[in-house]
C-alpha cells in the first residue's frame, strides 16, 4: 500500500544519506529496502515477494520472525534486558548448557561474543596464551570475520586491502578437487596431497611457532568445498603430533546448516575450540561465541584471561539462542536440513547441472550447496574471475530477482543456503526459479 511504499522510499534516502555500508563503494551501490519477511519469504521497497536462497548473510537458519523466538525476545526484555557481562544471567546460563549440548564432547565451556569475527580473534588468543606461540595458520579461500586479524587469517580478496604485517598469520591450500593445488584426480588423493602439503608446511614453518590451525570445517563463502572423508582427522593428527590447536570456524557451518548440529561431526572430529555465531540464535540478536576444551579452559584456571567484551553474552541474544536451539531439537531442524540436501538439493542441483552448461560442478551437504559456473565446462574457466564479477554473473542474479528468487553469489558462484526451516516444496519451487533464470541469463549474454 501507499504507506509502505512511502516508508520504502524514506528509508531508501536516509540510507543513502546516512548510512555507510560494509565492502562496498558507496557510491556504486544501490541496495535493496526490505519491508517485512516471514519464513523464507521477504518483501521488497516495490512490494515484491522473493525467496530467500541467502538466509541473508546464512544465519536466518529458522527462518524470518519464527514466533518462538520472536517470542523468548520479547519476554527477556520484559524481565530484564541487559546486565553486565561479570553477573549471572539465567538466559546466559542456560544458552551455554544448550550450546555445550551440541558441540563434540569436551567442548563445555563457552566464551560469548558479538559475532564471528570476534569469536574467531578470541580463539587465537587463547591459542597463542595457551600455547606460548605466534604463529596462525589458515587455508587460502576462507573467511573468519572482518576485524584485524581475522581478516589476515581469512583466505580471500577481502583480505587483500586490510593486510597488515607481522600478523603471524600463515596460509595453506586445502583439498579443493575441482580446482586441485595439487593435480589430484580423485578426492582420496586430493586429501591425502592437501594432508602432505599441510605437513611440509608446518615443517617448513616451524612446528614450535606455530599456536593454531584454524579452519572452517566447511569453507563458506569461500565456496561450500566439503573435505574429502579423513581430512579433518589428518589435520587433527598434524596437530596432535606438534602440540598445535585446532580452531574450527563453524560460524557458518554450524548449527544444522551442514545437515549435522557441527560439520566437524562428518570426519567425528573434536577440535580445541570451535567458534560459533549465525545459526546460534538464527542471527536474530548479534551473538557469536567459542565452545573452550578443558585443558584450555585450565590455562585459564588461576591465570585472568585477557579479553572481554561489553555485551559478552547479553540476555536478549542469549535468550534467542536458548529458544532458537530448543525448536531445533524441538522441530528436527537438523534431520530435516539432513534430508532436505539428500532428497531436495542434491538431486535438483545435479538435474540442473543436466540442463545448464555453465555448471561445471555442485557440490554440498545438507542446506548448504554451492553451482561452479564456468564458461567452459572442459577448461573448468570460471564464469567471473577470482576475486570479482562479470556480465554473465550480473545476469543470472538479475534473471534470479526477476524470478522472485535472492540467490546467494560470490565471483563465479551461485550458493543455495537458504533457511533450514524451508518446505521441500519451496526449495523446489526455488530451483525452478534458479533453472529459468540460467535460462534467460544465458539468452541475455
Ligand atoms: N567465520 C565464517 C566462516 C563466516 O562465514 C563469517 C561471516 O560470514 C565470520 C567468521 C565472521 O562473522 P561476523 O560477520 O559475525 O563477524
Amino acid at each position: 500500500d501507499d504507506t509502505t511504499a512511502a516508508d520504502a522510499a524514506r528509508a531508501y534516502e536516509l540510507d543513502r544519506r546516512h548510512v555507510f555500508h560494509s565492502w562496498s563503494a558507496q557510491a556504486e551501490i544501490d541496495p535493496m529496502v526490505v519491508t517485512r519477511a516471514e519464513g523464507s519469504w521477504l518483501w521488497d521497497g516495490a512490494g515484491n515477494r522473493l525467496l530467500d536462497f541467502t538466509s541473508q548473510l546464512v544465519f536466518t537458519n529458522l527462518g524470518h520472525q519464527h514466533p518462538r523466538v520472536v517470542r523468548a525476545i520479547q519476554e527477556q526484555a520484559a524481565t530484564l534486558c541487559t546486565v553486565a557481562p561479570s553477573s549471572v544471567n539465567a538466559a546466559r546460563s542456560e544458552a551455554a548448557r544448550l550450546i555445550a549440548s551440541h558441540t563434540p564432547d569436551g567442548l563445555d565451556r563457552i566464551f560469548f561474543t558479538n559475532g564471528g569475527a570476534d569469536a574467531n580473534e578470541h580463539a587465537i588468543r587463547m591459542a597463542r596464551l595457551h600455547t606460548g606461540r605466534p604463529k596462525v595458520l589458515s587455508r587460502y579461500r576462507s573467511y573468519h570475520g572482518g576485524t584485524q586479524l581475522a581478516i589476515n587469517v581469512t583466505g580471500d580478496p577481502r583480505r587483500w586491502a586490510n593486510d597488515s604485517a607481522s600478523t603471524g598469520t600463515v596460509h595453506f591450500f586445502g583439498p579443493f578437487l575441482y580446482r586441485s593445488a595439487f593435480s589430484a584426480t580423485t578426492e582420496a588423493e586430493e586429501c591425502e596431497r592437501a594432508l602432505a602439503h599441510l605437513e611440509q608446511v608446518i615443517a617448513l614453518e616451524g612446528p614450535q611457532t606455530i599456536a593454531a590451525i584454524m579452519l572452517e570445517s566447511i569453507p563458506g563463502t569461500a565456496g561450500i568445498m566439503v573435505p574429502p572423508p579423513g581430512y579433518l582427522t589428518g589435520v587433527r593428527e598434524l596437530c596432535d603430533r606438534h602440540g598445535i590447536l585446532l580452531i574450527a570456524d563453524e560460524v557458518m557451518a554450524g548449527f544444522g546448516r551442514s545437515g549435522r548440529w557441527f560439520a566437524v561431526e562428518h570426519d567425528g572430529v573434536t577440535p580445541d575450540l570451535l567458534t560459533f555465531a549465525k545459526g546460534v540464535n538464527s542471527g536474530y540478536v548479534p551473538l557469536g561465541g567459542v565452545a573452550i576444551s578443558e585443558a584450555v579452559h585450565q590455562t585459564f584456571a588461576h591465570r585472568s584471561y585477557p579479553g572481554g567484551l561489553t555485551y559478552s553474552g547479553h540476555p536478549l541474544a542469549c535468550a534467542a539462542a536458548v529458544a532458537t536451539i530448543e525448536t531445533m531439537e524441538d522441530e528436527r531442524v537438523v534431520e530435516h536440513a539432513a534430508a532436505l540436501g539428500q532428497e531436495v538439493f542434491g538431486p535438483g542441483l545435479e538435474e540442473l547441472a543436466g540442463r545448464h552448461d555453465w555448471i561445471g560442478e555442485v557440490r554440498g551437504t545438507g542446506v548448504f550447496w554451492a553451482l561452479e559456473l564456468v564458461s567452459d565446462r572442459a577448461t573448468r574457466e570460471p564464469l567471473a574471475p577470482y576475486g570479482g564479477s562479470s556480465p554473465q554473473m550480473a545476469a543470472v542474479l538479475a534473471a534470479c530477482k526477476r524470478e522472485g528468487l535472492l540467490p546467494m553469489s560470490n565471483f563465479n558462484r551461485i550458493h543455495v543456503v537458504p533457511p533450514l526451516t524451508i518446505s521441500a516444496e519451496e526449495a523446489r519451487t526455488g530451483l525452478a526459479m534458479l533453472d529459468r533464470a540460467l535460462t534467460a541469463a544465458r539468452a541475455d549474454a
